[in-house]
Protein backbone atom coordinates (compact mmCIF):
# COMPACT_ATOMS: atom_id res chain seq x y z
CA UNK A 1 0.00 0.00 0.00
CA UNK A 2 3.07 2.09 0.72
CA UNK A 3 3.73 1.95 -2.74
CA UNK A 4 0.88 4.01 -3.78
CA UNK A 5 2.59 6.98 -2.69
CA UNK A 6 4.56 6.69 -5.65
CA UNK A 7 1.58 8.61 -7.11
CA UNK A 8 2.28 11.77 -5.31
CA UNK A 9 5.49 13.81 -5.88
CA UNK A 10 7.61 16.40 -3.64
CA UNK A 11 6.55 17.22 0.06
CA UNK A 12 3.12 15.13 -0.67
CA UNK A 13 5.02 11.89 -0.82
CA UNK A 14 5.90 12.12 2.75
CA UNK A 15 2.79 13.07 3.77
CA UNK A 16 1.30 10.32 2.11
CA UNK A 17 3.43 7.84 3.78
CA UNK A 18 2.72 9.43 6.87
CA UNK A 19 -1.13 9.38 6.78
CA UNK A 20 -0.80 5.97 5.46
CA UNK A 21 1.39 4.81 8.23
CA UNK A 22 -0.59 6.76 11.28
CA UNK A 23 -3.75 4.79 9.39
CA UNK A 24 -2.49 1.52 9.44
CA UNK A 25 -0.48 1.69 13.05
CA UNK A 26 -4.26 3.25 14.44
CA UNK A 27 -6.33 0.23 12.60
CA UNK A 28 -4.16 -2.10 14.42
CA UNK A 29 -3.82 -0.50 17.73
CA UNK A 30 -7.59 -0.28 18.20
CA UNK A 31 -8.42 -3.75 16.66
CA UNK A 32 -5.89 -5.26 19.36
CA UNK A 33 -6.84 -3.16 22.40
CA UNK A 34 -10.65 -3.88 21.25
CA UNK A 35 -9.81 -7.45 21.13
CA UNK A 36 -7.97 -7.32 25.00
CA UNK A 37 -11.12 -5.35 26.50
CA UNK A 38 -13.30 -8.16 25.26
CA UNK A 39 -10.98 -11.38 26.06
CA UNK A 40 -9.30 -10.09 29.00
CA UNK A 41 -10.90 -7.37 30.73
CA UNK A 42 -14.60 -8.38 29.46
CA UNK A 43 -14.79 -4.12 29.10
CA UNK A 44 -17.21 -4.47 26.24
CA UNK A 45 -18.32 -0.48 26.19
CA UNK A 46 -15.14 -0.15 25.91
CA UNK A 47 -14.30 -2.49 23.43
CA UNK A 48 -17.15 -1.39 20.96
CA UNK A 49 -15.14 2.13 21.22
CA UNK A 50 -12.13 0.05 20.00
CA UNK A 51 -13.94 -1.42 17.20
CA UNK A 52 -15.79 1.88 16.49
CA UNK A 53 -12.41 3.48 16.31
CA UNK A 54 -11.47 0.87 14.29
CA UNK A 55 -13.90 0.76 11.68
CA UNK A 56 -13.68 5.06 11.47
CA UNK A 57 -10.09 4.70 10.42
CA UNK A 58 -10.04 1.93 7.97
CA UNK A 59 -13.12 3.86 6.40
CA UNK A 60 -10.28 7.11 6.08
CA UNK A 61 -7.58 4.72 4.97
CA UNK A 62 -10.03 3.22 2.01
CA UNK A 63 -11.31 6.79 1.17
CA UNK A 64 -7.47 7.99 0.72
CA UNK A 65 -6.52 4.99 -0.81
CA UNK A 66 -9.30 5.63 -3.52
CA UNK A 67 -9.42 9.37 -3.70
CA UNK A 68 -5.50 10.37 -3.41
CA UNK A 69 -7.24 13.32 -1.87
CA UNK A 70 -3.68 14.67 0.32
CA UNK A 71 -5.43 17.75 2.14
CA UNK A 72 -9.24 16.07 3.02
CA UNK A 73 -7.49 12.93 4.37
CA UNK A 74 -5.01 14.91 6.27
CA UNK A 75 -7.78 16.03 8.48
CA UNK A 76 -9.73 13.58 8.33
CA UNK A 77 -6.20 12.18 9.90
CA UNK A 78 -5.83 14.94 12.30
CA UNK A 79 -10.00 14.92 13.09
CA UNK A 80 -9.33 10.74 14.29
CA UNK A 81 -6.06 11.68 15.99
CA UNK A 82 -7.49 14.55 18.47
CA UNK A 83 -11.01 12.23 18.96
CA UNK A 84 -8.93 9.16 20.39
CA UNK A 85 -6.68 11.32 22.33
CA UNK A 86 -9.93 13.82 24.06
CA UNK A 87 -11.92 10.15 24.17
CA UNK A 88 -8.94 8.53 25.82
CA UNK A 89 -8.28 11.95 28.25
CA UNK A 90 -12.11 12.17 29.44
CA UNK A 91 -12.48 8.31 29.80
CA UNK A 92 -9.31 7.99 32.19
CA UNK A 93 -10.28 11.36 33.77
CA UNK A 94 -7.15 12.93 32.96
CA UNK A 95 -5.13 9.86 34.95
CA UNK A 96 -2.71 6.88 34.13
CA UNK A 97 -0.84 9.24 31.96
CA UNK A 98 -3.70 9.28 29.20
CA UNK A 99 -2.62 13.46 29.07
CA UNK A 100 0.81 12.16 27.21
CA UNK A 101 -1.05 11.21 24.27
CA UNK A 102 -1.74 15.13 23.13
CA UNK A 103 2.02 15.70 23.16
CA UNK A 104 1.63 13.47 19.73
CA UNK A 105 0.05 16.02 18.16
CA UNK A 106 2.52 18.90 17.43
CA UNK A 107 4.62 16.10 15.05
CA UNK A 108 1.53 15.08 12.99
CA UNK A 109 -0.32 18.43 13.01
CA UNK A 110 2.20 20.35 11.56
CA UNK A 111 3.58 17.75 9.22
CA UNK A 112 0.59 17.02 7.55
CA UNK A 113 -1.10 20.61 7.77
CA UNK A 114 1.51 23.15 7.63
CA UNK A 115 2.54 25.35 10.36
CA UNK A 116 -0.47 28.05 10.75
CA UNK A 117 -3.31 25.16 10.76
CA UNK A 118 -0.64 22.95 13.31
CA UNK A 119 0.10 26.06 15.37
CA UNK A 120 -4.28 26.89 15.66
CA UNK A 121 -4.78 23.28 16.25
CA UNK A 122 -2.16 22.66 18.96
CA UNK A 123 -2.82 25.67 20.08
CA UNK A 124 -6.45 24.99 20.71
CA UNK A 125 -6.77 21.14 22.08
CA UNK A 126 -3.82 21.93 24.35
CA UNK A 127 -5.58 25.35 25.89
CA UNK A 128 -8.34 22.75 26.29
CA UNK A 129 -6.16 19.90 27.90
CA UNK A 130 -4.74 22.55 30.46
CA UNK A 131 -8.23 24.09 31.10
CA UNK A 132 -9.45 20.13 31.76
CA UNK A 133 -6.94 19.70 34.15
CA UNK A 134 -7.38 22.86 36.08
CA UNK A 135 -11.22 22.04 36.40
CA UNK A 136 -10.28 18.35 37.45
CA UNK A 137 -7.78 19.30 39.94
CA UNK A 138 -10.32 19.49 43.06
CA UNK A 139 -11.35 16.30 42.35
CA UNK A 140 -7.72 14.75 42.32
CA UNK A 141 -5.31 13.20 45.40
CA UNK A 142 -3.62 16.35 45.84
CA UNK A 143 -0.27 14.50 46.01
CA UNK A 144 -0.87 13.16 42.00
CA UNK A 145 -1.49 16.46 40.41
CA UNK A 146 -0.44 19.82 41.57
CA UNK A 147 -0.35 23.51 40.54
CA UNK A 148 3.31 22.36 40.17
CA UNK A 149 1.84 19.57 38.00
CA UNK A 150 0.05 21.44 35.89
CA UNK A 151 2.32 24.15 35.20
CA UNK A 152 4.99 21.48 34.14
CA UNK A 153 2.48 20.38 31.68
CA UNK A 154 1.22 23.63 30.04
CA UNK A 155 5.60 24.09 30.01
CA UNK A 156 6.22 20.80 28.05
CA UNK A 157 2.91 21.74 25.83
CA UNK A 158 3.95 25.26 24.91
CA UNK A 159 7.63 24.16 24.39
CA UNK A 160 6.54 21.56 21.90
CA UNK A 161 4.21 24.24 20.19
CA UNK A 162 6.70 26.07 19.41
CA UNK A 163 9.47 24.11 18.60
CA UNK A 164 7.66 21.90 15.86
CA UNK A 165 6.35 25.02 14.60
CA UNK A 166 10.35 26.06 14.16
CA UNK A 167 10.81 22.89 12.92
CA UNK A 168 8.17 22.80 10.16
CA UNK A 169 9.05 25.84 9.07
CA UNK A 170 12.63 25.06 8.29
CA UNK A 171 11.46 21.92 6.76
CA UNK A 172 9.24 23.61 4.76
CA UNK A 173 11.88 26.41 3.34
CA UNK A 174 14.56 23.99 3.44
CA UNK A 175 12.58 21.45 0.95
CA UNK A 176 11.34 24.47 -1.22
CA UNK A 177 14.77 25.94 -1.70
CA UNK A 178 15.65 21.79 -2.70
CA UNK A 179 12.69 21.60 -4.94
CA UNK A 180 13.42 25.27 -6.88
CA UNK A 181 16.99 23.90 -7.36
CA UNK A 182 16.08 20.43 -8.33
CA UNK A 183 13.75 21.79 -10.98
CA UNK A 184 14.61 25.15 -12.55
CA UNK A 185 18.32 26.11 -14.94
CA UNK A 186 20.25 27.97 -12.74
CA UNK A 187 21.26 30.12 -15.85
CA UNK A 188 18.30 31.54 -17.10
CA UNK A 189 16.36 30.90 -14.10
CA UNK A 190 13.36 28.98 -16.55
CA UNK A 191 12.64 25.41 -15.73
CA UNK A 192 15.09 22.86 -16.54
CA UNK A 193 14.73 19.60 -18.62
CA UNK A 194 13.94 17.09 -16.19
CA UNK A 195 11.04 19.63 -14.80
CA UNK A 196 9.68 19.89 -17.92
CA UNK A 197 9.34 16.22 -18.85
CA UNK A 198 7.33 15.93 -15.87
CA UNK A 199 5.02 19.23 -16.40
CA UNK A 200 4.84 17.76 -20.44
CA UNK A 201 3.69 14.48 -19.04
CA UNK A 202 1.62 16.05 -16.48
CA UNK A 203 -0.36 18.36 -19.00
CA UNK A 204 -0.65 15.22 -21.44
CA UNK A 205 -2.10 13.39 -19.16
CA UNK A 206 -4.84 16.18 -17.99
CA UNK A 207 -5.36 16.91 -22.07
CA UNK A 208 -6.13 13.46 -22.19
CA UNK A 209 -9.10 13.72 -19.97
CA UNK A 210 -10.84 17.30 -21.73
CA UNK A 211 -9.70 17.01 -24.74
CA UNK A 212 -8.55 20.50 -25.43
CA UNK A 213 -5.75 21.34 -27.93
CA UNK A 214 -2.24 21.10 -25.85
CA UNK A 215 0.65 22.48 -28.23
CA UNK A 216 4.54 22.48 -27.31
CA UNK A 217 7.27 24.43 -29.21
CA UNK A 218 10.51 23.89 -29.24
CA UNK A 219 12.90 26.95 -30.28
CA UNK A 220 16.47 27.24 -30.48
CA UNK A 221 19.13 30.48 -31.10
CA UNK A 222 20.00 30.89 -34.80
CA UNK A 223 23.68 30.95 -35.44
CA UNK A 224 24.50 30.67 -31.66
CA UNK A 225 27.94 29.46 -31.79
CA UNK A 226 29.25 32.52 -33.49
CA UNK A 227 28.16 34.73 -31.04
CA UNK A 228 30.60 32.31 -28.76
CA UNK A 229 33.31 32.26 -30.41
CA UNK A 230 32.80 36.15 -31.48
CA UNK A 231 32.46 37.82 -28.20
CA UNK A 232 33.19 34.76 -26.02
CA UNK A 233 31.07 32.27 -23.29
CA UNK A 234 30.10 35.35 -21.06
CA UNK A 235 28.14 37.01 -23.70
CA UNK A 236 26.68 34.04 -25.02
CA UNK A 237 25.96 33.43 -21.26
CA UNK A 238 23.94 36.84 -21.14
CA UNK A 239 22.52 36.43 -24.70
CA UNK A 240 20.58 33.10 -23.13
CA UNK A 241 19.48 34.80 -19.98
CA UNK A 242 17.79 37.68 -22.09
CA UNK A 243 16.22 35.40 -24.77
CA UNK A 244 15.00 33.58 -21.73
CA UNK A 245 13.70 37.14 -20.38
CA UNK A 246 11.81 37.40 -23.60
CA UNK A 247 10.13 34.24 -23.66
CA UNK A 248 9.12 35.00 -20.23
CA UNK A 249 7.46 38.25 -21.14
CA UNK A 250 5.64 36.72 -24.36
CA UNK A 251 4.29 33.77 -22.73
CA UNK A 252 1.25 33.72 -20.50
CA UNK A 253 0.85 32.60 -16.95
CA UNK A 254 -0.91 29.22 -17.86
CA UNK A 255 2.41 28.38 -20.17
CA UNK A 256 5.47 26.96 -19.28
CA UNK A 257 8.58 27.61 -20.71
CA UNK A 258 11.84 25.66 -19.60
CA UNK A 259 15.52 25.42 -20.91
CA UNK A 260 15.82 21.95 -23.13
CA UNK A 261 19.58 22.14 -23.07
CA UNK A 262 22.50 24.44 -25.09
CA UNK A 263 20.58 27.12 -26.31
CA UNK A 264 17.57 25.76 -27.02
CA UNK A 265 14.03 25.97 -25.44
CA UNK A 266 10.84 24.44 -24.64
CA UNK A 267 7.27 25.84 -24.69
CA UNK A 268 4.32 24.29 -23.73
CA UNK A 269 1.28 25.93 -24.10
CA UNK A 270 -1.71 24.09 -22.44
CA UNK A 271 -5.56 24.30 -24.13
CA UNK A 272 -4.01 26.70 -26.65
CA UNK A 273 -4.41 25.72 -30.63
CA UNK A 274 -1.95 25.48 -33.57
CA UNK A 275 -3.41 29.03 -34.83
CA UNK A 276 -3.36 30.24 -31.01
CA UNK A 277 0.24 29.47 -30.19
CA UNK A 278 1.12 30.89 -33.75
CA UNK A 279 0.33 34.03 -32.49
CA UNK A 280 2.11 34.26 -29.15
CA UNK A 281 5.37 32.81 -30.68
CA UNK A 282 5.19 35.45 -33.91
CA UNK A 283 5.50 38.24 -30.96
CA UNK A 284 8.12 36.29 -29.60
CA UNK A 285 10.26 36.35 -33.28
CA UNK A 286 9.41 39.88 -33.60
CA UNK A 287 10.49 40.99 -29.87
CA UNK A 288 13.90 38.92 -30.58
CA UNK A 289 14.73 40.89 -33.21
CA UNK A 290 14.05 44.17 -31.75
CA UNK A 291 16.20 43.08 -28.30
CA UNK A 292 19.12 45.08 -27.14
CA UNK A 293 21.98 43.39 -26.17
CA UNK A 294 25.45 43.28 -25.51
CA UNK A 295 27.40 44.82 -28.32
CA UNK A 296 24.16 45.66 -29.94
CA UNK A 297 24.04 42.08 -31.05
CA UNK A 298 21.46 40.85 -33.40
CA UNK A 299 19.71 37.20 -32.71
CA UNK A 300 17.63 35.43 -34.16
CA UNK A 301 15.01 32.44 -33.25
CA UNK A 302 13.78 29.52 -35.16
CA UNK A 303 10.70 27.68 -34.02
CA UNK A 304 8.63 24.84 -34.77
CA UNK A 305 5.14 24.36 -33.30
CA UNK A 306 3.04 20.90 -32.74
CA UNK A 307 0.09 20.18 -31.92
CA UNK A 308 -0.82 16.80 -29.60
CA UNK A 309 -2.74 14.25 -31.30
CA UNK A 310 -4.80 12.00 -29.10
CA UNK A 311 -3.23 9.03 -27.58
CA UNK A 312 0.50 10.71 -28.94
CA UNK A 313 3.49 10.16 -26.36
CA UNK A 314 5.54 12.83 -25.05
CA UNK A 315 8.32 11.65 -27.11
CA UNK A 316 6.15 11.23 -30.34
CA UNK A 317 5.04 15.09 -29.84
CA UNK A 318 8.61 16.54 -29.28
CA UNK A 319 9.66 14.57 -32.23
CA UNK A 320 7.60 16.42 -34.36
CA UNK A 321 7.69 19.39 -32.97
CA UNK A 322 12.01 18.93 -33.74
CA UNK A 323 11.58 17.85 -37.34
CA UNK A 324 9.43 21.44 -37.99
CA UNK A 325 12.34 23.16 -36.13
CA UNK A 326 14.79 21.06 -38.07
CA UNK A 327 12.55 22.52 -41.13
CA UNK A 328 12.74 26.13 -39.86
CA UNK A 329 16.84 25.68 -39.59
CA UNK A 330 17.00 24.38 -43.34
CA UNK A 331 14.81 26.81 -45.02
CA UNK A 332 16.58 29.75 -43.38
CA UNK A 333 16.36 30.48 -39.78
CA UNK A 334 13.77 33.66 -38.30
CA UNK A 335 11.34 31.82 -38.99
CA UNK A 336 7.99 29.39 -37.82
CA UNK A 337 7.40 26.41 -39.06
CA UNK A 338 4.19 24.40 -37.72
CA UNK A 339 4.48 20.33 -37.90
CA UNK A 340 1.79 18.72 -39.84
CA UNK A 341 -0.74 17.43 -38.14
P1 LIG B 1 21.97 26.85 -35.53
O1 LIG B 1 21.45 28.13 -36.09
O2 LIG B 1 22.01 25.77 -36.54
O3 LIG B 1 21.25 26.44 -34.30
O4 LIG B 1 23.50 27.13 -35.16
P2 LIG B 1 24.11 27.28 -33.71
O5 LIG B 1 25.46 27.87 -33.83
O6 LIG B 1 23.18 28.05 -32.85
O7 LIG B 1 24.11 25.80 -33.19
P3 LIG B 1 25.28 24.85 -32.76
O8 LIG B 1 24.61 23.60 -32.28
O9 LIG B 1 26.30 24.70 -33.86
O10 LIG B 1 25.98 25.58 -31.55
C1 LIG B 1 25.37 25.77 -30.33
C2 LIG B 1 26.33 26.42 -29.41
O11 LIG B 1 25.74 26.74 -28.17
C3 LIG B 1 27.53 25.54 -29.09
C4 LIG B 1 27.69 25.62 -27.59
O12 LIG B 1 28.99 25.91 -27.21
C5 LIG B 1 26.78 26.76 -27.20
N1 LIG B 1 26.25 26.62 -25.87
C6 LIG B 1 25.53 25.61 -25.35
N2 LIG B 1 25.22 25.86 -24.07
C7 LIG B 1 25.77 27.05 -23.75
C8 LIG B 1 25.81 27.86 -22.56
O13 LIG B 1 25.26 27.50 -21.50
N3 LIG B 1 26.46 29.03 -22.60
C9 LIG B 1 27.07 29.46 -23.75
N4 LIG B 1 27.67 30.64 -23.73
N5 LIG B 1 27.06 28.73 -24.88
C10 LIG B 1 26.43 27.54 -24.88
MG1 LIG C 1 21.30 27.14 -32.42
MG1 LIG D 1 20.85 23.84 -30.80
Amino acid sequence: MLKQTGRFTGASRHQARLIYVVLILMTLYFSVIGTLNVVVFQDYLVAALDYTGAVAVTAVLVYFHRSTQLAVASWLVVGVLITVMLSFVHMADGRAYSLMWVTLLPPVTFFLLGRHAGAWICGLIFTYVCTFVYLRLPYWPPAEVTIGSLLNIIEVLTAHWFLFRLYERSRAEAFAELEHLSTTDPLTGLLNRSRLDTVLQQEIDRHQRSGQPLSVVLCDLDHFKRINDKYGHLTGDQVLVETAALIRESMRKTDHSGRWGGEEFLLICPDTSTDATHTIIDKLRRATADASLPHALQISLSFGIATWRASESSDQLLKRADDALYEAKRSGRDRIVLAPQ
